[in-house]
């Protein structure tokens, strides 16, 4: 049935747009596009100007990204075995993850050729992000398999992104089947936490930290400071190797749910602060404080490019403070998840930070995303998490 109706409607696209895809982005914008399909949302066939058929893509008739390609075989059926080798591919690639954690990304929308779907595992459930309005028509093929391929207990929607507006979807959060709890205990290379499926950021945790804590956790010890610590994940990792930490976040409810993982985990050296980090940082360097073990790792603070010039100097601020309030040896994880931010200024950045901090400091690791977030390299759009571990050595 969809078939047929791939085939009765389409899409042209400028030499422009068609580029788009030889260079390997699967995004087409709404300028790119000389003929509108007139079907509603779902997915149509591709022409480039001259009626050569260049593949199958989700449409979306109200957003600027108006075509998003599936699949470069015009005649792909897009059915159920269809979208089965297409999740499944994405599934398996996580398969080295489940030895260390049971909660980790399945599916990282572009990057494994589902565009605009993210589906993310926490231990026997699942949480969805169905985010234009040409996936939301796949909504069942896409249950239908994932319930399938990994047996959950239920599927819960996190559609309360804003992006769905720009798709002309309704924002909400919805159960699509079986049961989802209100919090579940997930494990993460030996620590325990809390993840809120239903109201927690994202899709109820940070997954794409994972193995960054872990890193984090290598060079922990002393006194340790666990800034933006939402649920506490890296001050729990952190605790088994220092003595004390403090994990300071500006949400008292966060906070709530910090304790209770500080509890699960049997720790008692874990200090709750609810305090802005900037106006905390600022007042430990002003007492003369010293951590051993620092960790920053904020929220997105350029949220659009415009933002990115105030966006540096609230990074280079928190980072310069920092490297002031380590002890000699002491050891910083710094994160930014800005998509706008690239590698080359995250790195600009704490340059300059590192300049006026009168710190002689060492680069021992810049990490990227870990593998069930790919960042493709023709894709930017996958990729926004980029960190650094430096070392104090005066
Ligand atoms: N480190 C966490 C994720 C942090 S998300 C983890 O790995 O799970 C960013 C956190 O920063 C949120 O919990 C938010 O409440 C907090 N936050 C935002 N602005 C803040 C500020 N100015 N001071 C302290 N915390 C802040």
């Amino acid at each position: 049935m969809r078939t047929q109706s791939i085939a009765a409607d389409s899409a042209t696209v400028s030499a422009n747009g068609a580029r788009r895809w030889e260079q390997g982005h699967p995004w087409i914008y709404r300028s790119d596009v000389l003929k509108r399909p007139v079907s509603p949302p779902g997915a149509v066939l591709v022409h480039n100007e001259r009626g050569r058929p260049l593949g199958v893509a989700l449409w979306s008739p109200m957003s600027e990204i108006a075509l998003r390609l599936l699949d470069s075989n015009p005649d792909a059926p897009l059915d159920l075995t269809w979208w089965r080798d297409r999740l499944a591919t994405a599934i398996t690639r996580r398969a080295p993850i489940g030895e260390h954690a049971n909660a980790y990304r399945l599916v990282h929308g572009e990057a494994d050729m589902c565009p605009s779907l993210v589906c993310d595992r926490y231990d026997r459930w699942l949480v969805v992000q169905l985010m234009s309005a040409g996936i939301e028509q796949f909504r069942d093929e896409i249950v239908t398999v994932l319930m399938e391929l990994t047996e959950p207990l239920g599927i819960l929607a996190r559609n309360d992104v804003p992006l769905r507006a720009k798709e002309g979807l309704a924002t909400e959060v919805e159960l699509l089947a079986g049961e989802v709890p209100r919090e579940i205990e997930i494990i993460e290379h030996g620590a325990r936490y809390l993840a809120a499926p239903w109201d927690g950021q994202k899709t109820g945790a940070f997954l794409d930290q994972r193995e960054n804590r872990v890193a984090a956790a290598a060079r922990a010890r002393g006194r340790a400071l666990d800034c933006f610590s939402y649920h506490g994940s890296f001050a729990i990792h952190l605790a088994a190797r220092a003595q004390h930490v403090i994990a300071l976040d500006v949400s008292a409810e966060a906070l709530g749910r910090a304790a209770r993982n500080s509890a699960l985990n049997g720790f008692t050296n874990i200090e709750l602060v609810e305090a802005n980090a900037f106006e905390f940082l600022k007042a430990q360097q002003r007492a003369r404080e010293r951590y051993d073990t620092i960790v920053l790792d904020p929220p997105a603070f350029a949220k659009t490019r415009a933002s990115v010039p105030s966006a540096i100097r609230g990074y280079k601020e928190i980072n310069l403070r920092a490297m002031r309030l380590l002890t000699s040896g002491g050891t910083l994880f710094t994160a930014s998840c800005s998509f706008h931010l690239s590698m080359p200024l995250f790195l600009d950045m704490l340059r300059a930070a590192a300049a006026d901090s009168g710190r002689r400091l060492a680069l021992r690791e810049v990490r990227g995303q870990p593998l069930d977030h790919p960042g493709i390299v023709t894709v930017p759009e996958t990729s926004y998490l980029k960190s650094a571990v430096l070392e104090a050595l005066d």
